[in-house]
């Protein structure tokens, strides 16, 4: 059955593309799980392209003894190679998945399937077995037509048997405050947990952020900017701003975070003991 109550403090990691990424994410995963979060979460790459990556570090961890939840898409497989992980999934013990479109690899001519019919199918395949997270997007997703519409296909999700959702990150508590008072007013009553991500790199930050759609408010910015390589600063200011954001959605009733780590185990760590998630 299912797992049906709400996972509270989580992590994501991305299945390295090398035996020395490997190498450093299991020291990564054994610091981390010191922290007892309630589920690691490991991505499924553009079009399916870290299947088999993804499927063993979810194999790994789980072995070890982590609850862990793998991202799955439709992307470029067939419906028979979902079908075979999500038995080799449950075989395995695990019983939560997080439920994508997915990104596609640039230049893809693949089939876009969307998320809500890859929910659909999981349950007419395997019924309540998994507890299912879709992602939703307080900031409105980037091929979205408009706030209202991105919601209502949220609800979709929801509506095909999602149990809860995980946000694109966001440094604007009022956007995820908003957000869920609307998605509750369309008739959502999921909980939403809001995904955070660490600073450590403001160019790779600022590089995903154009590419998903999420907003780094302008003075922060600029705050980050005048960093420029001294990385270490950089990294104590972002551990302060993102205690303080992680700190205002916990106080102002957010469910729970999930903590978008980039398979660093620092930043994660010191935001986890601020907020002292561990005792929560
Ligand atoms: P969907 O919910 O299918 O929505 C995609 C877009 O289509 C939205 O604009 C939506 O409004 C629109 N839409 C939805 N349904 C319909 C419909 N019926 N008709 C018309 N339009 C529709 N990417 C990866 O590749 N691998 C990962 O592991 C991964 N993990 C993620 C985890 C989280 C928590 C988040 C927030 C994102 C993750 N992503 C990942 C990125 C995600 O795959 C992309 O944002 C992707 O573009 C959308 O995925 P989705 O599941 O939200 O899609």
């Amino acid at each position: 059955m299912a797992v049906e109550e709400t996972n509270k403090f989580s992590i994501e990691f991305y299945p390295p593309r090398t035996a020395e990424g490997e190498a450093k994410l299991d020291v990564v995963h054994e610091q981390l799980a010191l922290l007892s979060p309630d589920f690691f979460s490991v991505t499924y790459g553009a079009g399916g392209s870290t299947k088999k990556g993804t499927q063993q570090i979810v194999l790994r961890y789980a072995a070890l003894g982590s609850n862990v939840a793998p991202h799955l898409s439709f992307g470029g497989t067939d419906d028979e190679e979902v079908k075979a992980l999500l038995a080799t999934y449950r075989e395995a013990g695990i019983n939560r998945l997080v439920a994508l479109r997915g990104d596609l690899p640039s230049g893809a001519a693949i089939h876009h399937r969307f998320a809500s019919e890859l929910v659909e199918f999981i349950r007419s395949e395997t019924g309540d077995h998994f507890h299912i997270d879709v992602a939703c997007y307080p900031e409105t997703h980037p091929d979205s037509n408009s706030y209202e519409s991105d919601v209502d296909y949220f609800k979709q999700k929801v509506d095909a048997g999602a149990n809860s959702a995980i946000t694109q990150y966001f440094y604007n508590a009022d956007a995820y405050f908003r957000f869920v008072d609307y998605c509750q007013g369309k008739g959502i009553d999921i909980p939403i947990v809001p995904g955070v991500m660490p600073i450590t790199n403001y160019e790779n930050l600022s590089r995903f952020s154009n590419n998903c759609g999420a907003e780094i408010p302008r003075w922060l910015c600029n705050r980050l900017e005048c960093f420029g390589s001294d990385k270490d600063s950089l990294r104590d200011f972002g551990i302060e701003i993102v205690t303080e954001l992680c700190d205002a959605l916990l106080d102002g009733g957010a469910p729970g975070l999930h903590f978008y780590s980039m398979n660093l185990s620092g930043s994660v760590t010191k935001i986890w003991n601020n907020l002292s998630l561990s005792d929560r």
